[in-house]
C-alpha cells in the first residue's frame, strides 16, 4: 500500500473528480491521510458531502477556479488543513469543453477564451498558490523518498489526447478546448522544469474517453467507447503511483500508455 500525505483535488462536485476522491478514500493499493476536496458550490455537491460524512478524512472546500482572486484565501485555507507536512498531490481536474464544434467561423473570443481561462490559466495559478506548500511537502518527504514519486510532492494536470498537437491529424474537432488543453501541455512541461528544482513531479494525464456530463452528448462509435469514470481514475491513480524520477514531465494515457505532447 502507498501512502500519500495529503491530495487535493480541483472540480471534485462530479465526474471523474469525484471518482479521485472515492477512490482515495476506499482504494486499497492507496492511503491518503488528508483528503481536500475543492468544488466551486459545496452547498450543492451533495454527493461529495455524503463522502465527507462517511470520513473525516475528507475536506470540502470552496473554489471557483476562475475567481484568481480568491486563490490566496484558498491557499491558507489549504495550509491551515495540511498542516506543516504540506500538501503532497495536486490534481489539476476542473475543466470546461464549452466548445466543441469543428468550425473556425463558429469561435468567438468570449468561447475562447472563457475555456483557456478554466484550462489552461487556472491550472498553471492554482499551482502557484499552492507551490510554497508543495515545496514544504518535497522537503519533509526528502527525508523518507529521494527523487520523483506521487508520495513526495506532485502535480498531476488532467488534460486531454485532444491536446496533443502531433495527434492531430485530421478530423478536427472541439476548437478552444483542444488548443486549451495544448496550453496545459505545455504548462506542465515548464512547470516541470521550474518546479522540478524542488523535488515536485509534474505530469499531464488523458483520462481516456470517459463516461461523464462532458461527455454526454457525444456518441460512441468504433474505437471510441466510452469508459467508466472508475475504470478511468483506477487506472490514473495506478499510473501515478509508478511514477518516479525517470517520468519526469510526461503525458500519460488511464492505461499508462505515453501520448507524445
Ligand atoms: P464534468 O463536466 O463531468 O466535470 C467537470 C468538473 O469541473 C465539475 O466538477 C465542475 O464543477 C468542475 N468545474 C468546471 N468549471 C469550474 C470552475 N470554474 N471552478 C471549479 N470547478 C469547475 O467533466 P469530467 O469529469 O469529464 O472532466 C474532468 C477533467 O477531465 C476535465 O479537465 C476534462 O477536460 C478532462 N477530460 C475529460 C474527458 C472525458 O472523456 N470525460 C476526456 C479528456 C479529458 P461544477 O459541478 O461546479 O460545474
Amino acid at each position: 500500500m502507498t501512502e500519500i500525505y495529503s491530495v487535493l483535488i480541483t472540480g471534485a462536485s462530479r465526474g471523474i473528480g469525484l471518482e479521485f476522491v472515492r477512490q482515495f478514500l476506499s482504494d486499497s493499493s492507496v492511503q491518503c491521510r488528508i483528503i481536500i476536496a475543492a468544488c466551486r458550490s459545496p452547498e450543492n455537491a451533495d454527493a461529495l458531502q455524503e463522502l465527507k460524512n462517511s470520513s473525516s478524512k475528507i475536506h470540502i472546500l470552496k473554489l471557483d477556479v476562475n475567481q484568481f482572486e480568491t486563490y490566496d484565501h484558498f491557499a491558507t485555507e489549504v495550509a491551515e488543513i495540511v498542516g506543516n507536512k504540506g500538501l503532497t498531490l495536486l490534481i489539476n481536474n476542473a475543466g470546461v469543453a464549452t466548445s466543441l464544434s469543428n468550425k473556425l467561423a463558429d469561435i468567438t473570443p468570449e468561447k475562447f477564451i472563457s475555456v483557456l481561462k478554466t484550462n489552461s490559466v487556472a491550472p498553471v495559478l492554482v499551482t502557484k498558490a499552492l507551490y510554497p506548500l508543495l515545496k514544504q511537502a518535497a522537503q519533509v518527504q526528502s527525508k523518507n523518498i529521494d527523487g520523483f514519486s506521487v508520495k513526495r510532492a506532485a502535480v498531476i494536470n488532467i488534460s486531454s489526447v485532444a491536446g496533443s498537437i502531433s495527434r492531430n491529424i485530421g478530423n478536427y474537432k472541439c476548437w478552444c478546448y483542444r488548443e486549451s488543453k495544448a496550453a496545459l501541455n505545455m504548462s506542465t512541461k515548464s512547470l516541470a522544469i521550474e518546479l522540478g528544482k524542488d523535488g515536485i513531479l509534474v505530469e499531464s494525464f488523458h483520462p481516456g474517453f470517459v463516461d461523464t456530463d462532458m461527455t454526454s452528448s457525444i456518441k460512441e462509435g468504433g474505437q471510441h467507447q466510452k469508459i467508466s469514470a472508475f475504470d478511468s481514475v483506477k487506472g490514473m491513480i495506478t499510473v501515478m503511483l509508478r511514477l518516479s524520477e525517470k517520468n519526469k514531465e510526461g503525458f500519460y494515457d488511464y492505461n499508462g500508455e505515453i501520448i507524445t505532447f
